[in-house]
């Protein structure tokens, strides 16, 4: 087994990286408009009723026509699940994971086709949507090989006792229920499928309705790598009108949710309840919101920390659960780097994600859009708006890049996850009083310090309380078994996607002990 490597990203100041993606682009947009099915047990099912998929940046723009599953369908995806699983769960780990590796090589070999995808679909500039599709590489890689470790480490690990045999075997839960974010359709989507899959289980994989096709074309090259029918059942359609059926039904044996909030505390209590006929309790995993602070002190490199929280906040307009929504700044420096910031926040230039030229593009759709320039005008009344703070007149969902200085830790825009691009700036007296401030959301998901001072850093180590920490650069960009990554409190259950624990949660270990 070749150790594991982060894939690299594409180099696109090199010209034929450059014209690969344009002639993907081209491809693809040959392709927008097509129809796409529901897949249950292995059968395409196109239904009467779809929903049309469109391009953020030009809301006119189809990207694709989608089956859309009601829950007489979501009863049936998760059957399949069931029977499937009777099969899949004996197939051997090695074999599991040789499916990840052959679709990871597929979706290397493809990767500007995919790039292309998530630029029309979910907005992303051409750095967003590599990285991203990277990362899908990279949580199919790692999760294969974490799988062969699991099998080992379940022979390794019992100490011996004299005269007996035991043996630890961590084995599949039974059917999941997986619901992923549109903000990353295809790695977290593909990364939390997999990780499922590998071990064994079957899945229901309801995409977000705002990027299902995206979804299509992953599910797509599992089956044309070897997945077999009923492995990964895939049920677009609305969670508010078939979550509640997946979530319930007593054959559902876990759910993996990543996504706002209020949605994954709904399916955490649903997920509570024991159903008739139901015989387990079901597992919850759930990745939620976050609420992120850069906080930067009086002795730090300013440049850095302008530069890191400019990037944090406006990389793919501030939908990243991982974003840059607060700024905290020690006074003596506040002026100094909220200038800059605007500086930089003014050289971005704004527009049409397909456009090379841009380094910015649109918001996901109206909803966000309306609800990102609600939180505008919140800020007007809360703050001062130092740059941005205007929708654009382009095709699609576009706002300017937009920081509220001057908020008090307790305003909405410093509490409340916006989603969008959207920044907050806060001043602090200490730095002890930045962490506090850091500290005092509901949320816990990542946060940088930009510090010099070697007591401060290891006062934030000790106390900002968060999942994903970061000293001296930006709270954006983890990496697959780099940076494991998941959130405290309102964030979620802390999964560590990406991370040496993630499998076994969706595991569970069996002892056997045998006198000799
Ligand atoms: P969302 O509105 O909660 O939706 C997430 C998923 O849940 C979608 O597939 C959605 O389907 C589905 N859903 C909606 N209502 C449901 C219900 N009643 N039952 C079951 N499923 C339901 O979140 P989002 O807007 O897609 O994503 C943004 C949020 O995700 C942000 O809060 C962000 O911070 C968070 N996020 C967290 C992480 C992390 O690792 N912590 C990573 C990425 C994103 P429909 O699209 O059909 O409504």
């Amino acid at each position: 087994m070749m150790p594991y490597r982060p894939e690299p990203f594409t180099d696109f100041s090199n010209p034929l990286h450059s014209e690969a993606l344009s002639d993907a682009l081209a491809k693809v947009k040959e392709e927008l408009g097509r129809s796409y099915p529901l897949i249950i047990g292995g059968e395409e099912i196109y239904t009467e009723k779809t929903f049309t998929s469109l391009n953020p940046s030009r809301s006119q723009e189809t990207i694709g026509l989608v089956s859309k599953a009601d829950k007489a369908w979501a009863v049936k995806a998760i059957e399949a699940s069931a029977e499937a699983f009777k099969t899949w769960s004996r197939v051997p780990a090695a074999q599991r994971s040789e499916l990840l590796w052959k679709t990871a090589a597929a979706l290397r070999r493809r990767k500007q086709e995919f790039n292309a995808w998530l630029m029309l679909e979910a907005g992303k500039t051409r750095v967003e949507a590599d990285v991203e599709t990277a990362e899908a590489i990279d949580f199919l890689e790692y999760y294969a090989r974490q799988m062969i470790d699991l099998g080992e480490r379940g022979r390794k690990e019992l100490i011996p006792l004299a005269g007996e045999r035991n043996e630890l075997e961590y084995l599949p839960l039974g059917v999941g229920v997986v619901i992923p974010p549109w903000n990353f359709p295809l790695a977290i989507l593909a990364g939390m499928t997999v990780a499922a899959v590998v071990t064994g289980n079957t899945v229901v994989l309801k995409p977000s309705s705002q990027t299902p096709v995206i979804g299509a074309q992953f599910v797509a090259l599992l089956q044309s790598c070897g997945l077999p029918a009923g492995v990964v059942n895939f049920v677009p359609g609305s969670g508010g009108e078939i979550g509640d059926t997946l979530v319930e039904h007593p054959a559902t044996r876990f759910i993996s949710f990543t996504g706002s909030r209020d949605v994954g505390i709904r399916i955490q209590q649903l997920a509570a309840n024991v159903g008739p006929g139901q015989i387990w309790i079901k597992r919850f995993v759930g990745e939620l919101g976050g609420k992120d602070a850069i906080l930067v002190d009086k002795e730090a490199d300013l440049e850095a920390a302008a530069k890191g929280i400019v990037a944090a906040a406006f990389g793919f307009s501030g939908q990243k659960c991982s974003a840059c929504s607060r700024a905290i700044v020690h006074e003596d420096v506040y002026d100094q780097v909220l200038s800059r910031c605007i500086e930089l926040t003014n050289a971005l230039k704004v527009g049409e994600a397909d456009d090379f030229a841009n380094d910015m593009g649109p918001v996901v759709d109206q909803a966000s859009y309306d609800k990102i320039l609600q939180y505008v005008e919140i800020g007007r009344q809360e703050g001062r708006i130092v740059t941005g703070g205007r929708a654009l007149e382009l095709p699609g969902y576009f706002i300017e890049p937009t920081i509220v200085a001057d908020l008090a830790p307790e305003a909405r825009l410093m509490q409340e996850e916006i989603f969008g691009p959207v920044l907050s700036f806060s001043r602090c007296s200490t730095f002890d009083q930045g962490l506090e401030i850091a500290n005092n959301t509901e949320y816990g998901l990542t946060g940088s310090v930009y510090s010099l001072n070697r007591e401060h850093i290891a006062k934030a180590k000790a106390e900002f309380h968060v999942g994903n920490l970061y000293i001296n650069r930006k709270c954006t960009g983890a990496m697959v078994g780099v940076h494991p990554f998941g959130g405290f409190n309102m964030s979620g259950t802390d999964s560590k996607a990406g991370g040496p624990d993630y499998l076994f949660l969706f595991t569970q270990p069996k002892v056997c002990s045998e006198l000799l």
